[in-house]
């Protein structure tokens, strides 16, 4: 009975505005209410990415907008720069290293975001500007790491160096302050199923002008992820195949939501809610695996589990007594970390609710904590 609670740090829980709306019967693709209705879209999805220029939408994974990101804007054998922040970080490389680019990795502890003065040193070092794109991952899945993104443009901008930013945005967009022009990213790159609080099946590439131009000289193959077909058809709300019509009428929902709430409000209610997680961690005497202040993400917690513990283990024990689903550690953290979602439709009692469920699963598992932790969080929540 009851509801089971998804706190892993996507797929989200989903409104039920949203649901209902994905519910209602699929109509003709290439009709006139379609037409008006991606018309709409495609002008409302801009403020969520801080953006007034074009949003390319894929009936995909956020894989998807990630290859789509690369295969537009550069050529085989391409420099780019990348960061090793996390599990997504290192796949987003594999992939570029696979499409044929030459990726250089800067390798990273797993606790930190993107290394700004690296990136300086890099950019500074690289006079015959060889490097054609920086890739950064905004908010670290994997880790609860959100790299500084304003940073990333500023040493951009101090070192005068041409390359274009690429930035994955697929667990922060909607949930974690983000401004695709402000920073001058030139590709971002989103999913439907984190912050935007959709299923799985959309992704998104925002777009600069300079990217545009990019695409026109770039000769990686493309065929499917090419913006510019899309982009002619989106001229009439429409795309070059059929669209996850369903999906789109859910996301037409759910930016209605976000736009009616404010976005500051929707960024403030994630970082609240992350700060009443952590107080609950450290009053449980555990440790948080993000090690900066100014980088802790407002969509998840990861917490590392003392040595000797399975946080598998805890986890299925918490999936078996109380029915909730946490995030697993990812690679080189399987087993030594857990990771709390908070984002997606969420509110103050359901961050009680998960948070009650953990303490009693790490109680049940035997780790050795103080009880202190729920009701340190329960004092965060009862603040405005
Ligand atoms: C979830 C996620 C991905 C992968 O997206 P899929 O939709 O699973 O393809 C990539 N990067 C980050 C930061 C993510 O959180």
């Amino acid at each position: 009975m009851g509801r089971h609670f998804l706190q892993i740090p996507g797929p989200t829980n989903c409104p039920d505005e949203v649901l209902r709306a994905i519910s209602a019967p699929t109509i003709d693709h290439r009709g006139p209410t379609f037409a008006a209705m991606g018309t709409r879209i495609l002008e409302a999805v801009k403020p969520v990415f801080g953006t007034t220029n074009p949003v390319v939408i894929y009936p995909a994974s956020g894989t998807g907008a990630w290859e789509a990101a690369l295969v537009n804007t550069l050529s085989p054998g391409d420099k780019v720069l990348a960061f090793e922040t996390g599990h997504f970080a290192t796949l987003w490389k594999t992939m570029a290293t696979e499409l044929g680019l030459v990726v250089d990795l800067v390798p990273g502890d797993w606790r930190h975001g993107v290394d700004t003065d690296v990136l300086a040193e890099r950019l500074a070092a690289d006079t015959g500007h060889e490097i054609k794109a920086v890739c950064a991952v905004h908010n670290e899945t994997s880790t609860g790491v959100t790299s500084r993104i304003g940073d990333v443009r500023a040493a951009m901008d101090a070192a005068d160096h041409p390359a274009l930013l690429l930035v994955d945005t697929i667990s922060s967009l909607g949930s974690i302050d983000y401004r695709h022009d402000e920073w001058k990213v030139d590709v971002t790159v989103a999913g439907s199923q984190k912050g935007l609080m959709l299923p799985p099946g959309l992704s998104f590439n925002a777009v600069s002008d300079k990217a545009i131009a990019a695409s026109e000289q770039a000769t990686l193959p493309r065929s499917f992820w090419d913006w510019k077909p899309i982009l002619a058809a989106n001229e009439k709300g429409m795309w070059p195949y059929t669209p996850a019509t369903n999906l789109l009428y859910g996301l037409e929902v759910a930016l209605e939501m976000l736009a009616d709430e404010g976005l500051e409000n929707v960024f403030a209610r994630h970082q609240r809610w992350a700060r009443a997680t952590r107080a609950a961690v450290e009053a449980w005497g555990l440790e948080v695996l993000c090690q900066d202040e100014r980088e802790h993400s407002g969509a998840l917690t990861a917490v590392l589990v003392p040595e000797g513990v399975d946080a598998d283990a805890v986890r299925a024990l918490i999936l078996d007594r109380f029915d909730m689903s946490l995030g697993a550690g990812l690679s080189k953290l399987a087993g030594k970390v857990f990771r709390i979602g908070h984002l997606g439709s969420f509110e103050d009692l359901s961050l009680v609710g998960t948070l009650g469920g953990v303490q009693m699963g790490l109680n049940l598992s035997g780790v050795p904590i103080k009880q202190d932790g729920v009701q340190a969080a329960l004092e965060v929540l009862e603040q405005r």
